[in-house]
């Protein structure tokens, strides 16, 4: 069995992931998501462009498979090349425990038919002593992401571990490149320890073959190709983690006081929940399995009479495109409510490009400074922190901002205070489609919107731009929908 950064990488995100890898059905897998492709994209030609900033000469081994191109790499470091790029580290069960510097039982094992492979994306030499001569290497890992997240540094570490049982040293350090090139050296004495440990623990668990228990958390889970069997199998068990709040801390300790389905945590006491718990979250997990086990919306029963939405005769909706990572708002959607007229109207507000950015942030705060009264209803934390960035950055005066997002009235936070829904989560697709509400574009998401637009913009074919559009609108419908939901429930419960 071959161990390798990849399979390791997964472990420490989800260990049910690298089982599935290595054990589990391919043909049971999601084809890969387009905007996870556009990511692999983003991250070669993000390799590329640091590669060309460095202005290091590299050379590259071209064995396609693992093991030959393993070779090559040791052939190059034997001959002394300054830099090697797209290299492999190979070792056998033997070589990773004697290169294993502090040995103790939480790291050692006993599994000869396992070798471990890394693939760190440069090797560079510098001055110092190994079995080749007066000069080793160290490992440089080029990424994508801003920060430098654990599962970097625990590999970080595994390629330096490579390295010294293959050079007879440990390199000095290990970095990483992430994006904007902000390089970051991690503390290897730490992460080493770390590191032994995992994978200590990651080849336990596939020598004995025991698969992990299925836990369905949508941050982790959403980009993941194992999603769709992992979710039915979920549904199949009513598995707890499905239920929203149920975190994988609370999960334990539910299990822990042997409840394990939505019917014992709807019948067990609050004061024994929350003992264990917290109690505000108890209340809320017990409401909340007895709201999936009626199939009914509840009160919250803890309501304050302040969290009742607001209403104003001109109301706007509010929905942002984005592509985070790059800092791009490329679309602000707004739906123009006039409840006296009984009239809507979808505005976008649209940079076809995103050097248009400044100009659609222009027209739409010309647009809602028209309806100073309106409450601009929206459905996330992100429209705000948008519009303090996009005000910033184009020197919008604070006093106006600070006006403006006094409007603002953010709908997930109102409808999580003030009631309980038997939804899987409280994300705008789940809530609005419980209320029979559906998009046209049926595979539209944020992130799906994200490739639309990298599309339109290589191909300037405007269905792209329509899909997300249509998308968009959809979105701010839904907010429109699930406000009226809200008034009308509550008013109704408060009638009762
Ligand atoms: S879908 Fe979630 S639980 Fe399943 S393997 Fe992927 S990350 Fe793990």
């Amino acid at each position: 069995m071959l161990l390798t950064d990849q399979l390791l990488l997964n472990y420490k995100r989800c260990r049910r992931r690298t089982y599935l890898e290595v054990y589990g059905n391919r043909a049971e897998k999601d084809p890969e998501k387009e905007f996870l492709l556009k990511l692999k994209k983003e991250n070669q030609l993000h390799i590329t462009s640091t590669l060309e900033s460095l202005l290091l000469p590299y050379q590259k081994p071209d064995g396609q498979d693992s093991f030959l191109n393993s070779q090559q790499t040791q052939e190059l470091m034997a001959q002394g090349a300054e830099c090697i790029y797209g290299g492999s580290l190979y070792l056998s069960f033997e070589q990773w425990q004697d290169s294993i510097i502090t040995k103790n039982d939480h790291n050692s094992f006993d599994a000869e038919n396992i070798a471990f492979l890394g693939k760190p994306t440069l090797l560079i030499k510098i001055p110092g002593e190994s079995i080749f001569g007066d000069w080793l290497y160290f490992p440089i890992n080029i990424k994508l992401g801003r920060r430098p997240k654990p599962e970097y540094k625990l590999i970080a570490a595994y390629h330096a571990q490579m390295l010294a049982a293959i050079q007879g040293v440990l390199p000095p350090q290990s970095e990483l490149i992430l994006r904007q090139q902000n390089s970051y050296q991690i503390h290897l004495e730490y992460w080493l320890e770390r590191m032994y440990s995992m994978v200590a623990e990651c080849v336990a668990m596939l020598m004995v073959q025991q698969e992990p228990e299925v836990f369905i958390s949508r941050q982790r889970c959403s980009l993941c190709s194992w999603y769709s069997h992992c979710y039915n199998i979920a549904k199949s068990q009513q598995h707890l983690s499905l239920i929203p709040g149920v975190t994988p801390k609370r999960y334990e300790s539910l299990i822990d006081m042997g409840l394990d389905s939505v019917e014992s945590i709807a019948a067990v006491s609050s004061e024994r929940l929350g003992d264990k718990i917290g109690k505000s979250i108890a209340l809320f997990l017990k409401q909340q399995t007895q709201s999936l086990l009626l199939e009914k919306a509840m009160v919250r029963a803890d309501l304050k009479l302040q969290d009742l939405p607001p209403s104003s005769p001109i109301e706007l909706y509010f929905d942002i495109e984005a592509e985070p990572d790059r800092q791009v708002d490329y679309l602000l959607g707004v739906l123009f409510v006039d409840r006296i007229r009984n009239t809507k109207k979808f505005y976008p507000f649209l940079a076809e490009h995103p050097t248009e950015e400044a100009q659609a942030w222009k027209q739409f705060f010309e647009f809602v400074s028209l309806y100073p009264e309106a409450k601009i209803f929206h459905f996330s934390e992100y429209e705000v922190e948008t519009i303090k960035r996009l005000a910033n950055l184009y020197q919008t005066p604070q006093s106006s901002i600070k006006v403006l997002l006094s409007r603002f009235v953010d709908l997930h936070h109102l409808v999580t205070k003030t009631v309980i829904l038997p939804v899987e989560s409280y994300s705008l697709k789940s809530v609005a489609n419980w209320l029979g509400f559906s998009w046209r574009e049926e595979d539209g998401s944020g992130d799906q919107s994200v490739c639309w637009y990298d599309s339109w913009l290589k191909t300037q074919d405007r269905t792209f731009l329509d899909a997300i559009l249509s998308y968009n609108e959809d979105d701010c419908y839904a907010t429109y929908h699930l406000k009226n939901w809200l008034v009308d429930f509550l008013e109704q419960s408060q009638q009762k």
